[in-house]
């Protein structure tokens, strides 16, 4: 065993920093070409298992935290040579750097850094994860002008070898008397880096450590170096008593942001970070992190924008404009069929007002239970909006579901075991986080992680995830028989699943040395093979996220000899498509795998429900209404059909062609047309990926119309009906708009 492993597959560009646990570097995904931070642990505490096994949990813990404000964990690795954690690699320089370079930082900058640290300790506290390390050489500050933290937890490694514990200057009084490190013991560390970003020095100096614990747990702060309007912050931040801190480090961010709008005005946060920015990018220049380009930064976590999407710190509404604006980031991600049929479906004959648009909000329910003693924070999406009460309503009760039936059951829990409750004198708590995995506009995928404090009902760290997907359309929730082909929902098809996750988990399921001693063990994914019966559907609670599906793999469930342990695998989608549904991928946005399209033009399906027509040049792929007639259609440059239903007088155009066009300037150009012929255009939208339009026709029929566009081939549908029909046409043409498939558009075809 030495320093000189490296995880296989990348290449290492340069070293990026040197600590107490190892080196950092600088490395290139040699599949991918994507650039990571690499962390590794020094082979002498590899050596030591109780150094290992804190190193290994931490990593896990880690890897359940998705918050913007904390560096990504793509991976650890594992071998006997070494182990290494594959991380995000941040554009910037650590905040110890930058107050090298300037000392003091202006107000508005110094609380940027501190709201942005909170945001990120906040969302690690939440997955019961303390960092207990916090200061400026573990604060990234990138010249995109945010901040994330590293290092996480490492530090509850301290105390079992001799390495000092956090950083002195930082700790709080609790942490000095040896204690364990707690949420508020992270808001004082970074009250006090905030301190110094403000005045230019630490808040205690002393020149023994005796003489350090004892100013930080007996001094007051000096504030008279702290400009006036934040001494109230830094009172409460650095309270000696962690229980008159503020309760959370999310609670903090609030209070934060009233004394910064008071006394900086509403801009402050944008001015704090243009400034960092700036000093972020001259001094980034100077270090091997110039070599990423924004792009290289930005390609690997296109999940994370949307998986960050739920996670927030706060509660009720006071959080719902900054989780609906970040949702709609990752609609524009993901979005590939654009609002698509809503639009031209609204109540009464003048047609195409949009619907207001679905919007999704995390919702937070707290409260104590009336009978018992239970306290409970339920936090649950709630969706508004949209084009039917109905179906808004179902998906609302969907949503909460799984935070009510988790109540439900910590208190059959409790009754049950209510004797020894009182015994011990507990107050159980439960605690339930959920965050928005994907939205696409024909489907939400959430993750809820319910948490439970209870010395008698179950071990504190105990997190149970659980995924839920619902139909946006329906209101329905999806379950594995909406998800997967019949033939995966088998023991064979089971087989294949698991055969395809393997290469996804870190070490294999269950194989993990430390866990079960034999690597041979036979594993699966099949739940009936756990239970000795039953359905052939995963083992593994899952959602959707904008990479893949994602499992959240019990170790327990999989007959590991630990309950204490599970692991997020993502299989992409690029691996999922002969498995899915075809009606799952339309949902998503994905385009339809080789694999599952038709070799020819071809329509298929049952009787009554219609069938599905798929171009086998383009692949884009449409469901066709029962009752209508194909014919020949071609437009320039490609291939295309028309599906009429001469009784109702209503057509149905479909086509690929290569020669695609800025939506735009079509869009433009069609709706002239429309004019030209005395027609009426209702609603339009377009964006880079495509364009929408709808109204009247000169002759009085309604028409829709929406092509996807790539930079290779384009693909759409059209539409046209007279307007005595729309009654009975609404449902078969919104059907069709959404289900529509446009196939691969990135090349001719
Ligand atoms: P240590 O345990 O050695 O303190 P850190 O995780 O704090 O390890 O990393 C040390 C230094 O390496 C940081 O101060 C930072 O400059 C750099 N670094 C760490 N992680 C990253 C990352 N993900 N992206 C860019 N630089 C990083
Ligand atoms: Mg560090």
């Amino acid at each position: 065993m030495n320093d000189t492993w490296s995880v296989p597959g990348y290449a290492e560009v340069d070293v990026l920093g040197t600590g107490g646990f190892g080196r950092v570097v600088l490395a290139k995904h040699e599949a991918s070409g994507r650039m990571v931070a690499i962390k590794y642990l020094r082979a002498e505490f590899l050596a030591d298992a109780r150094i290992a096994d804190g190193f290994r949990h931490e990593a896990w813990l880690l890897s359940g935290v998705r918050s913007p404000h904390v560096v990504r964990l793509f991976d650890f690795v594992e071998t006997p040579q070494g182990a290494a954690l594959v991380m995000e690699a941040v554009p910037g320089v650590s905040l110890r750097a930058l107050l090298v370079a300037e000392n003091v930082l202006e107000p508005e900058a110094a609380l940027a850094i501190l709201k942005g640290s909170l945001l990120g300790l906040a969302d690690a506290h939440a997955v019961g994860v303390v960092h207990r390390d916090y200061k400026p050489g573990n604060v990234l500050v990138s010249r995109e002008g945010e901040s994330k933290l590293v290092d996480f937890g490492l530090a509850t490694l301290d105390g079992h070898n001799g390495l000092t514990a956090g950083s002195p200057a930082y700790m709080a009084p609790e942490q000095w008397a040896g204690q364990p490190g707690v949420p508020a013991t992270d808001v004082y560390a970074a009250t006090c880096v905030f301190y110094q970003c403000v005045t230019g020095h630490r808040p205690f100096e002393a020149d023994t450590s005796e003489q350090l614990r004892a100013l930080h747990g007996g001094a007051p702060v000096p504030l008279d170096a702290v400009p006036e309007a934040l001494r109230p912050l830094i009172g409460r931040g650095m309270a000696k008593d962690p229980a008159w801190r503020p309760a959370t480090a999310g609670a903090f961010v609030t209070e934060l942001e009233a004394v910064a709008r008071k006394a900086y005005g509403k801009n402050w946060e944008k001015r704090g970070w243009k400034r960092l920015a700036t000093s972020a990018a001259a001094l980034t220049a100077l270090t091997p992190l110039a070599l990423l380009t924004t792009a290289g930064t930005a390609a690997a976590p296109v999940a994370a924008a949307g998986a960050g999407a739920g996670v927030s710190v706060g509660t009720g509404t006071g959080t719902t404009a900054v989780v609906a604006g970040k949702i709609a980031i990752a609609v524009a991600i993901l979005g590939g069929l654009v609002a698509g049929g809503l639009v031209i479906f609204s109540p009464g004959d003048d047609p195409p007002a949009p619907p207001p648009p679905l919007t999704v909000a995390l919702q937070t329910m707290s409260g104590r239970d009336q009978a018992l003693p239970i306290t409970y924070e339920l936090q649950y999406p709630q969706v508004s909006g949209g084009p039917d009460a109905g179906v808004r309503q179902r998906l609302n009760d969907a949503l909460r579901a799984p935070a009510d039936k988790r109540l439900k059951s910590i208190r059959d829990g409790v009754s049950g075991n209510l004797e020894r409750v009182k015994e011990q004198g507990e107050t159980v708590a439960m605690h339930s986080s959920a965050r928005v995995l994907a939205q696409t506009p024909g489907l939400l995928s959430v993750r809820y992680d319910h948490d439970l404090d209870s010395d008698v009902l179950g071990h504190t760290t105990w997190r149970f995830p659980e995924a839920l997907s619902v139909d946006l359309a329906t209101g329905r929730t999806l379950g594995p028989k909406d998800v997967f082909r019949p033939e995966i929902l088998t023991p064979a098809g089971m087989r294949t699943l698991t055969q395809r996750l393997a290469p996804h988990t870190r070490n294999g399921f269950c194989t993990v040395p430390t866990v079960v001693g034999d690597p041979e063990r036979q594993v699966s994914i099949d739940a009936a093979e756990r239970s000795g019966g039953g359905d052939h559907v995963p083992a593994a609670t899952f959602g959707f996220t904008d990479a893949g599906i994602e499992f959240e793999v019990l170790w327990y469930d999989l007959g590991c000899a630990t309950a204490a342990g599970n692991e997020t695998v993502v299989l992409p989608y690029a691996e999922l498509g002969d498995l899915l549904q075809p009606k799952v991928l339309t949902m998503l946005g994905k385009p339809v795998s080789s694999a599952s399209s038709s070799t020819a033009p071809k329509t298929s399906g049952q009787a009554g429900a219609g069938t599905t027509y798929t171009n086998s040049r383009f692949g884009f792929t449409t469901r066709v209404p029962a009752g209508y007639t194909a014919s020949s259609w071609v437009p320039e440059n490609g291939e295309g059909q028309r599906f009429t239903n001469a009784a109702l007088g209503a057509t149905m155009t479909v086509w690929g062609t290569n020669s695609p066009q800025p939506p735009a300037g079509k869009l433009a150009q069609l709706i002239a047309a429309e004019e030209g012929n005395g027609g009426r255009v209702t609603f339009k939208s377009a964006d880079s990926s495509g364009y929408t339009v709808s109204g009247y026709q000169g002759d009085g029929k309604i028409f829709y119309e929406h092509e996807a566009v790539g930079a290779g081939s384009a693909a759409g549908l059209r539409w046209v009906y007279p307007a005595e029909h729309k009654k009975e046409l609404d449902k078969p043409v919104d059907d069709t708009v959404k289900a529509f498939e446009p196939g691969d558009l990135s090349r001719p075809h």
